[in-house]
């Protein structure tokens, strides 16, 4: 199913430069989307809003813009990483045990340096320090 490559390698270099069109692509869809504008467009100006329930879900509208920006803030250092990966040709094998990740997943999240084990692994570690507020 792989191309072994000898030195430790999972895939051939067509299929490197396949995932690092997409990387390249997706990366191109943050930088041009609109999301990593100055953080002015994310003030509300009070004259604006005529009651409380406007209020209210612009707040919410805020919140959500906010945490859509970091999450892509972060996809976008992941993608790099992973072009970064590419480069040195350890593409696609995962940070924690240095096996190959899924190629289905990495199919959904080019960017991804989790094999699925670990990935749910982190997750789990992650949720655990989400601060509430
Ligand atoms: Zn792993």
């Amino acid at each position: 199913m792989y191309v072994l490559l000898g030195e430790g390698g999972i895939m051939d270099r067509a299929e490197m430069d396949k995932y690092k069109k997409k990387l390249l692509l997706l990366k191109n869809n943050i930088l041009n989307g609109g999301l990593l504008k100055s953080s002015e467009d994310l003030h509300i100006s009070s004259d604006d809003l005529p009651d409380e329930t406007d209020l209210a879900n612009n707040v919410i509208q805020q919140n959500v813009s906010f945490s859509i920006r970091s999450r892509e803030l972060r996809k976008l250092r992941m993608i790099e990483v992973a072009l970064q990966k590419i480069e040195e040709g350890t593409y696609g094998l995962c940070d924690d045990c240095d096996e190959e990740i899924e190629v289905a997943r990495l199919n959904n999240q080019p960017w991804a340096n989790l094999c699925i084990i670990h990935a749910e692994e982190r997750e789990r570690e992650n949720s655990k320090y989400v601060k509430n507020g």
